[in-house]
């Protein structure tokens, strides 16, 4: 088969791959869509921690191909995968909190992932899809069931102002669920104005450009968007800019989730101070394992605005140029058709 490999930090291919063999557990899934993700570009640089080689994709769903006996799934299914595999022992996996395993492997990081013609997946980590469904919207499963997760810690109450930092899929996928979360005011910030114009055109009450002068003025100033800060922030460009502006716009006792992932090796100097006389809540997210199944039956049912983020469709023989290359303008979500 056709697979995007990763041998080593920053050496990406194209190329021909066995098919894994199954093991016990595993079901064969033939590949219909898979996201490249910012994630991928920190596993290329080194900045993400990975096994080499391994086949990149985490983001991905398909049709099974080879169903074992075992199996509650039947060929010809469609399904969606949740890429993180977690032990089911540890402390976290026994509280329930799955996405914070000790033990957590991950399809496109520690196992070959989703860009590739097939992929071997554990029965247990599949959803199913239904057929009638686009096959591109499946793909979209991950990075939503990640923003569930980061909306549920982010505690959103009935007419709650939020600003969202950063307007890639995550961003855009955040507004939709900042709404539907019960939020009045949702903001988005984002350079691109066809991002800003996306984003009005799917929720966002206000947009902002950020490199105009005085933008946190226009955040939170007296006559801003929320006057004396918002009940939540949610930073999701992953710089150090972005995360000093997101605790400049948070109001006393409000929350900033750090969503945005930074460079392993990356610090950020905070005013303890500051966090303490403001009683700001800084709250991390990782992954979005413990509620996958919710993104797959969200994604199922419909529910979100999910055609105009889908800017671009490729094959597996562009992912290392678009990945080894700057991020693409007017892109929201790049998906790879493996089969196509
Ligand atoms: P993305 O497409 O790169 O979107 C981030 C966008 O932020 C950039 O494209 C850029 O858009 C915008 N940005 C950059 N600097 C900005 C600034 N100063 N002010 C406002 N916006 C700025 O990435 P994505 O796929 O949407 O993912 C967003 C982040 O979430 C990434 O860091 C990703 O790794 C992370 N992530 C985290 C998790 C998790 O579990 N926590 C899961 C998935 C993804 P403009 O050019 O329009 O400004």
């Amino acid at each position: 088969m056709k697979a995007v490999i990763l041998d080593a930090i920053n050496k990406i291919e194209s190329r021909e791959f066995p098919v894994d063999d199954l093991k016990t557990g595993e079901v064969l899934v033939k590949i219909e869509a898979a996201g490249i993700c910012g994630s991928d570009r920190h596993i290329l640089h080194g900045t993400y921690p990975a096994n080499y080689p391994v086949i990149l994709g985490h983001e991905f769903s398909g049709i099974i191909e080879i169903a074992p006996a075992f199996s509650k799934f039947k060929v010809g299914t469609r399904v969606n995968v949740n890429p993180n595999i977690a032990c089911g022992n540890c402390k976290y996996c026994k509280m329930g909190i799955v996405n914070l395993c000790i033990s957590n492997w991950a399809h496109g990081v520690n196992r070959n992932g989703g860009l590739a013609n097939y992929a071997a997946v554990p029965d247990t980590q599949l959803f199913e899809l239904p057929a009638s469904l686009d096959p591109r919207f499946g793909a979209l499963c991950e990075p939503l069931a990640c923003c569930i997760q980061g909306i549920e810690l982010a505690e959103i109450k009935s007419g709650d102002t939020v600003a969202i930092i950063g307007g890639g899929i995550i961003g855009q996928l955040m507004v939709q669920l900042a709404k539907q979360a019960g939020a009045n005011t949702v903001l988005l910030s984002t350079r691109q104005k066809f991002r800003r114009d996306l984003a009005e055109s799917i929720g966002a009450t206000h947009t902002i450009d950020p490199t105009n002068l005085n933008s946190n003025e226009k955040f939170s100033g007296p006559s801003g968007v929320a006057p004396g800060g918002f009940d939540v922030v949610i930073e999701c460009a992953g710089t150090k800019e972005t995360l000093q502006q997101s605790l400049d716009i948070v109001r006393s006792g409000g929350t900033v989730i750090l969503f945005g992932v930074m460079p392993q090796d990356e610090k950020f100097e905070i005013s303890p101070f500051d966090l303490f006389v403001r009683q700001v809540r800084i709250q991390g997210v990782f992954t979005g394992s413990r509620v996958h199944a919710k993104a797959a039956n969200m994604i199922a049912e419909g529910i979100l605005i999910l055609e105009p983020l889908i800017t671009h469709v490729v094959g597996l023989d562009d992912v290392p140029h678009i990945l080894t290359g700057n991020p693409i303008l007017g892109e929201v979500k790049t998906l790879v058709l493996p089969n196509s």
